[in-house]
């Protein structure tokens, strides 16, 4: 197991234990179990992410992707005509312009309930006290997702525990000792719709919301120290490494299915 979280890695371990120590242990491949179409919106993501960073990022980025990016008629895949939408979006969104300035791509780390993360900025604004984070989303800016915790639908940000992230970064933006970073910086998701007429925003949220989220994350961080300190991984039952992985033993009731 890692020593070391990131915000997916938690994030993972909160949906399925089993399958996140798995990961960890290398023991599966959760990568090879995601579809084409997912990979090629990923990284149709990243691109977005690397055309804002530099121009040596982007080309870096094309250069490695470039058998991923084009079909082969040589024609530029949908997901990526989608991306250059999204970039001219955020490249003509004035706020955006303003705010998506200062460091990027700029690695931090810090410490939470004595385990060590490590968290990525998209960029960060020491003139505006900010650090702000792209998501490239599939519907529309209010649109709400199902959550299997909550049984019922919420704001992406909360389904995708968007929520947690920023916290966790705010937090080890808290902890640097570089004496530029001030003590109180915000995030902004600056969200970027994958419509057909691509929407754009900058979403501020509420500290006492991240202050929530920080709760439920050092809920999460005890469990993954129970694991550390030997407690057997739950498992869910319900994601790809459970089933490929279960043996049934006994049958069950349909009383239970429904
Ligand atoms: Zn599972």
């Amino acid at each position: 197991m890692k020593k070391r979280l990131s915000f997916s890695s938690l994030k993972a371990f909160s949906e399925c234990e089993a399958e996140a120590v798995a990961v960890m242990n290398e023991e599966w491949d959760r990568q090879a179990t995601f579809s084409p179409s997912t990979i090629e919106a990923m990284n149709a993501g990243s691109y977005v992410h690397k055309f804002f960073e530099s121009e040596e990022a982007l080309n870096e980025f094309k250069n490695e992707h470039a058998s991923d990016m084009f079909t082969k008629k040589g024609s530029l895949k949908s997901q990526f005509q989608m991306a250059e939408k999204m970039v001219k979006t955020l490249d003509n969104d004035p706020l955006f312009k303003a705010i998506y300035q200062g460091s990027k791509e700029l690695e931090i780390f810090g410490k939470i309930q004595e385990l060590e993360f490590q968290g990525f900025l998209d960029c960060l604004n020491l003139e505006r006290n900010i650090f702000i984070d792209i998501k490239t989303i599939r519907g529309s800016i209010g649109d709400k997702e199902w959550s299997e915790i909550e049984h019922r639908k919420v704001h992406w940000i909360e389904a995708r525990k968007y929520l947690w992230q920023m916290a966790i970064y705010q937090e080890l933006l808290r902890q640097s000792d570089d004496e530029k970073i001030g003590k109180n910086i915000s995030p902004v998701i600056y969200a970027v719709t994958k419509e057909t007429f691509p929407d754009s925003a900058g979403i501020t949220l509420p500290q006492s919301w991240l202050d929530d989220a920080m709760v439920e994350v050092c809920e999460v961080t005890d469990k993954y120290i129970e694991v550390l300190n030997g407690r057997t991984p739950n498992r869910c039952e319900q994601c790809n490494y459970c089933k490929a992985t279960k043996r049934n033993l006994k049958t069950i009731s349909y009383s239970d299915l429904i």
